[in-house]
């Protein structure tokens, strides 16, 4: 086996092991949401395919596109993710971007409706996300979705998570295992601001 295929098999591995990992820490449901990697010193990348839950996502069933959406190895009966075009703008943006999650948990999606920034309400959070700001929401798969999440990354050139507006969210890392801390990060704090927001205080208002 060439180092090439070796290193592509284990990330095959790798993004069925976290897609699995995000769907049962409940970061999604459904068949919602998808992962990719991007295949070292190449411009190609390994994506989770359409219709299929993150839970049962295999190592074989993932797609290898290239970063101008061409197919390179489709496995039979698998279409690509609708959103990877939205992937595949991030990884031309970010030449730093490994890997990328996007996910649908439900804390941080109930923010996203807000159309504000993520409130960082811990020290860990604001160290390590800095700023997790929202983008528009347009409807999954089309143009517009992938230039609001473009535009999202051109304004905020080192962001590492951003809220979609009724949606999800999208996380970028130099590989899937920080992408998926990161979106398990982000929802994690968005859990702890709805809780501490629901605090009452001694005074009997809100904190
Ligand atoms: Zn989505």
């Amino acid at each position: 086996m060439s180092h090439e295929t070796e290193i592509v098999n284990r990330l095959r591995n790798e993004l069925a092991d976290f897609s699995k990992r995000a769907f049962y820490r409940g970061l999604v449901g459904g068949t919602g949401g998808n992962m990719s990697v991007r295949i070292p010193g190449t411009d190609q990348v390994l994506i989770t395919p359409t219709g299929v839950s993150l839970g049962d996502v295999e190592p074989d069933i993932n797609l290898l596109v290239k970063l101008d959406g061409t197919i390179i190895e489709n496995p039979p009966g698998q279409r690509p993710s609708k959103e990877t075009s939205f992937h595949l703008a991030v990884y031309q943006l970010r030449p730093d971007a490994g890997a990328i999650a996007h996910v649908h948990p439900p804390y941080a999606t109930a923010y996203s409706n807000k159309g504000r920034s993520l409130p960082l309400v811990t020290v860990s959070s604001r160290a390590v996300l800095k700023d997790v700001p929202c983008v528009e929401c347009a409807v999954p798969g089309s143009k517009e979705l992938c230039d609001f999440v473009g535009g999202g990354i051109r304004r905020h050139p080192d962001v590492r998570a951003m809220l979609m507006k009724e949606h999800g969210i999208l996380t970028l890392g130099q590989d899937l295992k920080t992408a998926y801390y990161l979106a398990d990060l982000v929802e994690d704090t968005a859990k702890i601001a709805f809780i501490a927001a629901n605090i009452q205080t001694d005074d009997g208002g809100p904190s």
